[in-house]
């Protein structure tokens, strides 16, 4: 039988519907889903392992860190991980995460639910007995299992609050069909090296959304040492206003000047930036903007985190950034 190991990080699975004195809801510890899963135990040899309890608006790059080590400490005991998971953030974690191991060859599934196990019609049972037999396969790769889909983690996304079918993977196709059986049609081939985890993630970067009427000069006093990145949530294929006080050109001017990457990203979800499209796009160029091409907005600004921690060099932060490292970007 296959040895997996079962992380808890906190989020809605992990909360029980008895509430404490406080009112709170109290967590469920991981050991206690296999007496409320009985099958879990008929599919693997499952170990837990409880790293946190957190609502995972809460979780920082310092979590993922622990995350990516209580993995890496225990790759060769195990044969696939579970990662539980608040599904708020969890888009961002499977995607740092899978930057941050190098040719992984066994799966970390991560997964959660919309509502507590402990609630009657909870989707966790199904999640949950979905991802420990997903993480039994030969597949290398950080993923996402949540109602019935296999998605590759770094290129989901969160597309619904209240539905079952929370996330989505907007330009790739799942991995994997559950069904009677799981099919696995699209994963990535194990590297033949040993695996690598360098948790290194630099938050010295910053989002800058755009929106009718920004005044985007009003932002370059936020620039200082500490910004190394600004990622820019544009319009369509990566198109922003050029003229009078709305422009953004003086705020990439401003950036360039300071040596600061910028990447062009894209408020719509589905297909990917092209700076050549549009007379905005080559202007973005000429200053030395890159194209998040069809990275989710998590991907786009999680891989940023981890190059600025990984490398000092510009051009190899660069030249990296532009390539796809774990199939999150679609190279056309
Ligand atoms: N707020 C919760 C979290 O992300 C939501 C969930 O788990 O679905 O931790």
């Amino acid at each position: 039988m296959k040895r997996i190991l079962l992380l808890q990080t906190g989020g809605t699975i992990a909360m029980q519907i008895r509430r404490n004195e406080d009112g709170a809801m109290d967590n469920l510890p991981s050991d206690s889903l296999k007496k409320h899963i009985p099958e879990l135990s008929e599919i693997a040899q499952i170990q837990c392992l409880d790293l946190f309890f957190k609502d995972s608006s809460d979780l920082s790059p310092s979590d993922w860190v622990v995350l990516a080590r209580a993995i890496e400490s225990n790759y060769q005991q195990f044969d696939g991980f579970v990662v539980l998971h608040g599904t708020d953030t969890m888009a961002y974690t499977a995607s740092a995460l899978s930057f941050c191991f190098k040719h992984l060859a066994k799966p970390v599934i991560f997964t959660g639910s919309q509502v507590p196990l402990s609630v009657i019609r909870s989707d966790a049972g199904r999640n949950l007995i979905n991802a420990v037999q997903m993480a039994t396969l030969p597949f290398c790769e950080v993923a996402i299992c949540f109602n019935d889909k296999i998605l590759r983690g770094n290129r989901s996304t969160k597309m619904s609050i209240g539905d079952f079918t929370a996330f989505t993977s907007p330009n790739h196709p799942p991995l994997a069909e559950i069904g009677i059986d799981i099919h696995v049609k699209h994963a990535l081939r194990p590297g033949g090296s040993a695996m690598e985890c360098y948790p290194v993630f630099s938050e010295e970067l910053m989002v800058l959304r755009l929106f009718p009427g920004i005044k985007p000069s009003r932002y370059i006093s936020l620039l200082n040492d500490n910004t190394r990145a600004v990622i820019i949530s544009g319009y369509g294929s990566g198109n922003f206003p050029v003229s009078g006080e709305h422009s953004l050109l003086p705020f990439l001017e401003a950036c360039l000047e300071r040596n600061i990457f910028m990447v062009m990203a894209s408020q719509a979800v589905f297909d990917a930036v092209d700076l050549e499209k549009y007379s905005s796009g080559r202007m973005a160029r000429e200053r030395g903007v890159i194209s998040a091409g069809d990275m989710t907005m998590e991907a786009a600004i999680t891989k940023m985190m981890f190059l600025l921690g990984r490398y000092s060099s510009p051009y190899q932060i660069r030249d990296a950034y532009m390539r796809s490292l774990r199939g999150e970007l679609t190279i056309r």
